[in-house]
């Protein structure tokens, strides 16, 4: 399957403090790839260097081929590549409505309306609030909205940080479901999520990490050859609200629209 997103040997710094160290990954086009770990092992520093929000030390990115480490953020947004960090990133001042037809700008161009009649689809708890001021809406509502802001223009890759911080489970719950329907129209997705159980049934790979190095890839169901360090990850990291099963036997649900993915076995080692 092609890769969209590659990651080659990337090191990324904070000043002197090493945050990843040789990461090698790739996220295959209409993919969902769940990146996770415990607090502070590199996962949202990951997303920053890919989206160009954080320059790399060392190594190399390519998105569809083309070498984009050095590039900043917004030459890198340009090529489809989405990324909604930690926190909101919405306009609270502005209407829910003027928020989305902002960030569908002139990629959505004359189909701009069409943008918002899909996104309203997506989110209906958005089309209810459409007057609204941003700022005024609910913690959930927020996180809807940013991730509305995102899917409007059809991103070619979704990278989701934490859209789930803070919010009560059945929110996180409705979430997913919406998260589920965008992977469903064949959106490839990178995902950090501290609610384990959801991200691997979203998941057609997962990397997890551990003090900025990668600890495992595979699919959800070889988690199990994952050794010492990822069971005590899994045994230990589901999110408070979250179902705990065995996180090794998550039952994924199927696309209900069967998106044209590559039917042999996915690997995002890079
Ligand atoms: P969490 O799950 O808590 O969000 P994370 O896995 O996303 O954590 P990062 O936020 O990527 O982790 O942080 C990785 C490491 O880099 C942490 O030790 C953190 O303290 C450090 N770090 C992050 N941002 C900065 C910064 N701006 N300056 C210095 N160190 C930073």
């Amino acid at each position: 399957m092609k890769p969209l997103l590659r990651l080659r040997n990337v090191e990324a710094r904070y000043g002197r403090f090493v945050a990843l160290q040789n990461i090698s990954l790739l996220v295959p086009e209409r993919s969902v790839v769940a990146l996770l770990g415990p607090n502070g092992v590199g996962k949202t520093t990951l997303l920053r260097t890919a989206s160009g929000m954080l320059k790399p030390a060392a190594g190399e990115i390519t998105f569809d081929g083309t070498r984009i480490d050095g590039w900043p953020d917004y030459r890198i947004a340009r090529l489809g590549l989405a990324h909604i960090p930690e926190g909101r990133g919405i306009f609270p001042g502005l209407s829910v409505a003027e928020n989305l037809m902002m960030a569908g700008g002139s990629r959505n161009g004359g189909g701009r309306t069409g943008g918002l009649g899909r996104v309203f689809d997506l989110f209906p708890v958005l089309k209810t609030r459409r007057e609204q001021i941003a700022g005024t809406l609910s913690g959930g509502e927020q996180q809807m909205l940013s991730l509305a802001r995102a899917v409007i223009v059809k991103p070619r890759l979704l990278m989701v940080d934490e859209l789930s911080l803070g919010l009560a489970p059945r929110l996180v719950a409705e979430l997913f479901a919406t998260l589920e329907r965008i992977r469903d129209e064949g959106a490839t997705i990178l995902l950090v999520e501290q609610y384990v159980r959801y991200a691997l049934r979203l998941a057609d790979i997962v990397v997890i990490l551990h003090k900025g190095r990668v600890a495992f890839i595979g699919e959800p169901g070889e988690l199990s050859r994952g050794g010492a360090l990822v069971e005590s990850y899994l045994g230990g990291s589901q999110a408070a609200g979250a179902a705990t099963a065995d996180a090794t036997s998550a039952a994924r649900p199927k696309r209900k629209t069967p998106a044209p993915r590559a039917k042999t076995r996915r690997s995002s080692r890079a």
